[in-house]
């Protein structure tokens, strides 16, 4: 009798009731800039006055949405440098239904600008705002295409690694060559319903000479897992900080001859040599448990101790609210609507741990040094500005033994979150180096690690505290 019950029971719910039960949907949309005679498209990255003259491949935004027990996650990766947490704001204001929708730009640098500082020159704002809301309008627009097409769906996690296809650009040289992928399938047909992509490099596989609209090798990335069956595959980018770019010395064409950075040849190898590794962690990808679903995110404030910023904000080419910094707490004040002397001045943002069943996602708005990731390496030279300085929280300090992802740039640009031991604006430099590093130029400032790491730390307590655990 108890038996028949429960059968019962079980027929009479629709498999998506089923408490736990995951169900995802994926979505893309065009994004690309139209280009007009009377409206230039500044592209983002490496100097202003880069104008956009063609395009040769679309930009899009793509998302994937998960749904379990009534409560919907949407991921979003849109083919840009970084899209700011207004515009994300205002997203979810009209997703105000989900527990949480997540933004995350690829960081790419062959798109328009969507921040400011690459306008005509240094004095000119490069943001369209209408192109901005055109986007924040599209988003909205394919996060409920995903959602509609909610179905069923099993996940599996894999890895695979291979720091051959990263270049670091700074000293000292630590890599996150790590790929992550999440596959869904189907329970019943076992049919591929989408992927999901995490892999740590900046998106400058054309380089600063290029003038045309790209996605850069993500694009390539994407179609070659897509294949020929059109499989939705949504990527982001990870710790990409410190400065990982693609290397100079690994890609080949057909004859074997070895292929540079700066052409769409090399962008196509080096995005088919990213999904090719890709494959290798769908190889080996098992089973993972995604339900239930737990989301921590906090709002914090970011000191901004980079002159360079201040300046852009003053001059009207960045257009973030400011708000004055109470460095005692950690704690933004009133807003600020000029520079007051003696007043240090923050922007407010966000960072958030989601949990999926076994998965940790680490939302950070912004590029993560990987050192932030596996671990602060030690005997630094001493010319460092705060050889001394307490190390942050890192992240596979924070989620031991645990499968994860990373999505940099979640919700946010705000620039390098740099170690504050390897801080290096003062003379003499380390490394025997003749100037600065490349790196602080594009940060908030020293504390901005501390900040976002202590943060997350935070958050990850959150989903995973006593009597979380699976
Ligand atoms: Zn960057």
């Amino acid at each position: 009798m108890v038996v028949w019950l429960i059968v019962m029971w079980l027929v009479l719910l629709t498999p998506a009731a089923l408490a736990g039960e995951l169900e995802v949907g994926f979505g893309e949309v065009d994004i690309t800039p139209e280009l007009r005679d009377d409206q230039p498209v500044w592209l983002a990255g490496y100097y202003p006055g880069r104008r956009a003259t063609a395009v040769h491949d679309p930009l899009f935004a793509r998302c994937v949405v998960l749904r379990a027990e009534g409560m919907k996650l949407a991921w979003v990766s849109v083919d840009l440098i970084g899209l700011q947490y207004p515009a994300v704001q205002q997203i979810r204001r009209r997703l105000a239904d989900f527990a949480y929708v997540l933004v995350a730009s690829t960081h790419n640098h062959e798109g328009p600008d969507v921040i400011g500082i690459w306008g005509e020159t240094f004095l000119h704002r490069g943001v369209d705002d209408a192109y901005v809301d055109c986007v924040i309008e599209r988003v909205v627009e394919v996060v409920r295409r995903a959602e509609r097409g909610l179905r069923p769906a099993r996940a599996e996690y894999g890895v695979a690694a291979d720091e051959s296809l990263l270049a670091d650009l700074r000293q000292p040289i630590v890599k996150d060559g790590v790929l992550r992928v999440l596959r869904f399938c189907d329970p019943e047909s076992g049919q591929v319903s989408g992927l999901v992509v995490q892999w740590n490099c900046h998106p400058e596989a054309l380089g600063a000479e290029n003038t045309q609209l790209t996605a850069d090798f993500p694009a390539a990335t994407v179609a070659a897992l897509s294949g020929p069956h059109g499989i939705p595959v949504v990527y982001f980018s990870g710790a990409l900080g410190g400065l990982l770019a693609p290397p100079d010395d690994r890609i080949t064409d057909d004859e074997g001859r070895p292929l540079m950075t700066g052409s769409f040849a090399f962008a196509q190898r080096y995005g088919e040599a990213v999904a090719q590794l890709a494959r290798e962690a769908l190889a080996r990808a098992a089973p993972i448990e995604l339900t239930p679903f737990r989301v921590a995110a906090t709002r914090c404030g970011v000191p901004i101790a980079n002159d360079l910023y201040r300046w852009a904000r003053l001059l009207g080419v960045l257009r973030r609210e400011a708000y004055a910094w109470n460095a005692a707490e950690r704690t933004l004040g009133a807003p600020l609507r000029a520079v007051q002397p003696g007043v240090t001045s923050a922007i407010e943002t966000e960072v958030a741990c989601l949990r999926l069943g076994e998965l940790l996602v680490a939302a950070l708005p912004g590029e993560v040094y990987p050192e932030l990731v596996y671990g602060h390496p030690a005997n630094l030279p001493p010319e460092v500005d705060y050889p001394d300085a307490p190390l942050e929280p890192t992240v596979t300090a924070l989620v031991p033994g645990r499968k994860w992802l990373l999505f940099g740039l979640a919700n946010d640009e705000i620039g390098y979150f740099v170690p504050r031991r390897q801080w290096d604006v003062r003379p003499p430099y380390a490394y025997h180096a003749a100037a600065p590093q490349y790196g602080e130029i594009n940060s908030c400032g020293p504390e901005t690690a501390a900040v976002i790491l202590d943060a997350l730390s935070d958050c990850v307590a959150r989903v995973t505290g006593a009597g979380n655990e699976p």
